[in-house]
């Protein structure tokens, strides 16, 4: 595995360009520059400033479409822990999740399937959640325990991430756009900026949401759907809250500063609407709501509601894999925060071994083709 200071491979000779400084750029930017690379990370903003600066930070694997995505998903808890064993704690809290979303027989049925493919989970009743929360008011019955889970506090993990690239070679250029990809006979040549071309053998397209008009004037399809997310905070309270709350109402976690935040719409991860037209403060002000029916005895003020588009590609699931002129990589998903350090290490793999990876083969950008 890579480690920060340790095995760095002499440079290569290859220059890559990463476009985007999110979660994904940046996990992509350290595993490059581990493994020798010349890397250069450019940024239309700066370091996290995308989805992944209003990112609820949920690591988990109990969402999931199917057996290969789960298959991924657990394989990013694992890939995190490997990460934090190599190169140091990141700041990720391992807290695991309760999560009654579901109730009776769908609460029996998501729980044994998820036994079924290795996943730890166990059924908690609400006498247990009482001893474990004894702040929060308006219990279920049951819930499921998932003690695999955690959050990350996603731009201090993007901001070290990035700092361990730099550390290893890595140069970022913020606020500066990506223009277009230049190619030359089928191989890409790098860059183009409105200041100037900037010289590539590889371009790593990370660009999230930006990325598919990159990509489809490269002639590769890249189709993303519209996915806005408000993300509500509240002012720090005291800590009340270790884990991650999978309610009826949406998820609720606690940020290291006491902060509690809630995205706020109710379907979580699977969520489809494609536009908020509703007064983001009205959202919130709901969401607060929600809140406080299970922290009844916290005096809750909110302190922001964010909105950020998810990058989630046409069928929902990651694009990750080599495409168009050689030379050209895209990693474009939503759920990065759990996949950023799984598809980092497989992603690397591929682009300096070829596409071996079984993990990724679902998600080639080759179906969109
Ligand atoms: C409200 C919300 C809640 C979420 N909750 C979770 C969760 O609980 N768990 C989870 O796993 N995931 C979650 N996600 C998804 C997760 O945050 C994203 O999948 C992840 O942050 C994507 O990272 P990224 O680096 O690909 O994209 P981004 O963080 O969006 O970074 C892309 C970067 O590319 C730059 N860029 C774009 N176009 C260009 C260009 N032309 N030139 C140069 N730079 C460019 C942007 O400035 C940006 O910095 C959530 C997302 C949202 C919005």
């Amino acid at each position: 595995m890579l480690r920060v200071g340790e095995g760095i491979r002499a440079m290569t000779g290859q220059k890559t360009i990463v476009i985007g400084a999110g979660i994904i750029g940046c996990s992509l930017a350290r595993a490059l520059a581990v493994a020798g690379e010349n890397v250069v990370v450019l940024d239309s903003a700066r370091v996290g400033a995308g989805a992944s600066g209003a990112s609820f930070g949920w690591i988990n694997a109990s969402f999931h479409a199917d057996k290969a995505h789960f298959r991924l998903r657990h394989a990013g808890i694992a890939a995190w822990h490997q990460l934090e064993a190599d190169r140091g704690a990141l700041p990720i809290h391992w807290g695991g999740a309760f999560c009654w979303e579901e109730q009776g027989a769908a609460m029996a049925r998501t729980g044994d399937a998820l036994g079924q493919l290795g996943y730890g989970v166990e059924t908690v009743t609400r006498a247990q959640l009482q001893r474990r929360l004894p702040g929060l008011g308006c219990l279920p019955e049951h819930a499921l325990h998932f003690p695999e889970e955690g959050v990350a506090d996603v731009s201090a993990v993007t901001r070290e991430l990035a700092q361990d690239a730099a550390s290893m070679g890595a140069r970022f250029v913020t606020g500066v756009a990506a223009d277009a990809i230049c190619e030359s006979r089928g191989r890409i040549t790098g860059v183009r900026t409105a200041q100037g071309e900037i010289a590539a053998d590889r371009v790593v397209l990370a660009a999230g949401c930006g990325a598919a008009a990159l990509a489809e004037a490269m002639g590769v399809a890249l189709p993303m759907l519209s996915r806005p997310g408000l993300l509500t905070v509240t002012r720090p309270v005291a800590p009340v809250l270790d884990t991650v709350l999978v309610t009826e109402g949406g998820e609720i976690r606690q940020l290291a500063d006491g902060r509690i935040m809630m995205p706020t719409s109710a379907g979580h991860q699977g969520d489809s609407a494609n536009a908020i037209t509703e007064p983001p403060l009205e959202i919130a002000e709901a969401a607060l709501g929600r809140i406080r029916r299970y922290f009844p005895r916290l005096s809750l003020n909110m302190e922001e509601v964010a909105l950020a588009w998810r990058p989630v590609p046409g069928d929902g699931l990651p694009v990750v894999g080599a495409a168009g002129p050689e030379g050209l990589y895209l990693s474009v998903l939503h759920s990065g925060v759990t996949l950023a350090a799984v598809v980092a290490e497989l992603a690397v793999r591929e682009m300096l071994e070829g596409p071996r990876s079984d993990l990724l083969g679902p998600y080639h950008p080759a179906r969109f083709q």
